[in-house]
């Protein structure tokens, strides 16, 4: 039986806080920007379910957040720390499913073989979350479901430290009273235009005409049809069994020097394509990360075609670091890294 489970990590960066200080459990804490007593610019990454109690949201300008609790934990994002983690859960994970594809630092969707029915398959996903939690201290969610999509619902509405079981039979059910908004994939701008076209809940949509859909959304239209009907063809696609790869320097002296820094990038991104190379891999996504002198850090992510060419990391490191880096603060460590790799030529049969 075809068995695909989505697990995911509950408030990851929160939990993984929690971890190293139990202080902080039950206590509304936010990982994120420095709220600077309500004036601090950037935005919540994770917040528990003590601060989601009042209000606080992952995404959530700091601003808006303090407000709401100015008297929270608010704690800078260690990503470094997160990543170790991360791949510790992931690792069970991997161990414990016959394909994975991770999908995030806190998310991935496992196909088990091996199950006959779906009360083996509950039981079997109980058993992957209580090993990550026993083995990593974290907990997570896991959706139980026949194909991705609706493992990632069924995932969704098991939130937090859930887990759910969604059949084939029961799939028409469960989705049919779901906000349109609500479906993963349906981002607020098509969520809107689906409620305009009076399209309110997943049951709406599933009995659109595909071609109303298409005319409207384009390819999209054909796979809002789909996943309304319970519909997912995509596969789970291996990731290789390395996660990411990357190189990260520590100035010797902090450093906002833009010369220096681009040059920097420059030199990370070609050893980083080098370690790459070596390996017969191509990437997909590139990551910047920045650990300023004040020891907050930040974590920014580009997608691109799938490459397996240094000037596409140093293009985007580049990017991400004109865009999203903070001239004005002094540098204290960098990093670069791509992931989503796949071995080169499983990507030349795909493309
Ligand atoms: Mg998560």
């Amino acid at each position: 039986m075809k068995v695909v489970m989505l697990i995911d990590m509950d408030y990851f960066y929160v939990a993984c806080e929690e971890l190293r200080n139990p202080e902080l459990k039950n206590k509304p804490t936010v990982v994120g920007a420095h709220p600077k007593e309500g004036k601090g610019r950037g935005v919540v990454l994770t917040c528990n379910y003590a601060a989601r109690k009042y209000g606080l949201r992952s995404g959530m300008p700091i601003s808006t957040a303090y407000k709401l609790k100015p008297d929270a934990n608010y704690l800078p994002a260690d990503f470094f720390y997160y990543e170790d983690k991360s791949k510790e859960a992931m690792a069970i994970i991997r161990n414990m499913c016959s394909r994975m594809e991770q999908v995030s630092i806190d998310e991935a969707y496992a196909a088990i073989d091996s199950l006959k029915d779906y009360g083996e398959a509950m039981a079997y996903g109980e058993k992957i979350k209580s090993e990550i939690k026993s083995k990593s201290g974290l907990p997570c969610s896991v959706g139980i479901s026949y194909n991705k999509f609706m493992a990632k619902m069924s995932c969704e509405s098991a939130k937090p430290n859930g887990i759910k079981i969604v059949s084939e039979t029961e799939a028409k059910g469960f989705l049919n009273d779901i906000p349109v908004g609500k479906m993963y994939g349906v981002g607020s701008k098509t969520g809107e235009r689906l409620e305009r076209m009076g399209y309110h809940t997943i049951g709406d949509l599933s009995h659109a005409k595909i071609m109303t859909l298409i005319g409207e959304f384009g390819s999209l239209g054909l796979e809002l049809h789909n996943h309304a009907n319970g519909i997912d063809e995509s596969e789970i696609i291996e990731n290789y069994d390395v996660k990411s790869i990357g190189r990260e320097v520590t100035f010797e002296n902090d450093t906002n020097d833009t010369a220096l820094i681009t040059k920097t990038i420059e030199k990370l991104s070609d050893d980083t394509m080098g370690d790459v190379s070596k390996q017969n891999l191509s990437f997909r996504t590139v990551t910047l990360k920045v650990r300023y002198h004040d020891f907050t850090e930040h974590l920014k992510s580009k997608s691109i075609k799938p490459s397996n060419n240094s000037e596409d990391i140093k293009r985007v490191a580049l990017e991400l670091y004109n865009l999203h880096v903070n001239k004005n603060i002094k540098i204290r460590k960098l990093g670069v890294r791509v992931s989503k790799l796949t071995k080169y030529e499983m990507q030349k049969r795909l493309f």
